[in-house]
């Protein structure tokens, strides 16, 4: 008997000893179909990628998640509402370069959005990109009578371009994240597997929910999307446990693995959809892509 050559490599998916049946938020698996191609466009479901924590998947969720509803044949919007401007840098843009970014939308009455919109490399996407500018905004709304719709403004007039607009948040529940909410029909929630990640979640809901209540009524929450699980440890198992255990249905059936492929996606400045089309991290985003759109 001689050994085969030489094994393929496999990433694995799920923990040894997990039952197969289960998926990684420890629930029965599902299947979530490809969506319906659509005959018309319009107008945009809004959603808004928001966790006050920084570093937890916001922008990089944004960015493939996007890429891969467009790959689904939808018409999407990705809003860098963040002044640290990371979503444009993960597009390749260098935000620092640009004479007109939102912040000139929420400013300025005689700008208009195709001004100021930026095409990707992703067909179907489209971004508006932001800088450190906006900053000076959340400063200038302060003072501004309707200061929380200000985003809702800017986008009303996109709306019938596009299927979905994701809102790439900072990370902060201040003055930008409300008009995030304000302007958004969904809130996706991105939480990393580490210990007290839920900590600030508490909070977070409960300014959704006075966003709800004052300010926008159909504001919803789409669901919380682990993000950064690795599957090698006992530890992302427990987080995850506890996670389904405290928000239940909320919680996505869709799991992002912690892999080195991400950070590199950001130098490439493109989503991993087209740097890594075939690589597991891929196929998580394209499965959250459907599991939304099901939603
Ligand atoms: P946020 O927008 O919430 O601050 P990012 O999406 O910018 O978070 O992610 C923070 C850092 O973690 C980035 O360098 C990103 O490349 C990296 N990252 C994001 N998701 C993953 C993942 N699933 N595995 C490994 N690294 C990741
Ligand atoms: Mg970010």
């Amino acid at each position: 008997m001689s050994e085969p050559m030489s094994e393929p490599v496999v990433e694995p998916t799920l923990p040894p000893d997990q039952p197969s049946n289960l998926d990684l938020t420890g629930r029965p698996q599902q299947e979530f179909p490809d969506p319906p191609s659509l005959a018309v466009h319009g107008p945009a479901r809004v959603i808004a990628l928001c966790n006050q924590k920084g570093g937890v998947g916001k922008t990089t969720t944004t960015i493939n998640l996007g890429a891969a509803i467009a790959e689904y044949g939808r018409r999407v919007l990705v809003v860098d509402f963040d002044p640290q401007g990371s979503l444009s840098v993960g597009l390749g843009v260098n935000p620092h370069d640009l004479e007109l970014t939102v912040y000139n939308l929420l400013m300025q009455r005689d700008i208009k959005g195709d001004e100021v919109i930026l095409k990707t490399n992703v067909a179907g996407m489209d971004l508006l990109p932001g800088n450190i500018d906006l900053s000076a905004a959340e400063v200038a709304l302060v003072s501004e009578v309707g200061r929380e719709q200000s985003l809702a403004r800017v986008l009303a007039p996109m709306l019938p371009d596009y299927d979905i607009i994701l809102i790439d948040c900072q990370p902060s529940l201040g003055l930008l994240a409300v008009n995030a909410l304000a302007a958004a029909d969904g809130v996706i929630i991105p939480l990393e597997c580490e210990f007290f990640a839920q900590r600030g979640v508490a909070l977070l809901m409960e300014t959704i929910y006075k966003v709800q209540e004052r300010i926008n009524t159909r504001l919803e929450v789409e669901g919380i999307v682990a993000t950064m699980y690795d599957v090698r440890t006992v530890h992302s198992r427990e987080v995850m446990a506890r996670v389904v255990q405290a928000f239940g249905d909320k919680v996505f059936h869709t799991v992002i693995s912690r892999t080195v492929k991400f950070p590199e996606t950001n130098v490439a400045g493109e989503p991993i959809t087209t740097y890594a089309t075939g690589s597991p991290g891929a196929a998580a985003y394209r499965q959250l892509a459907r599991e939304v759109l099901a939603r």
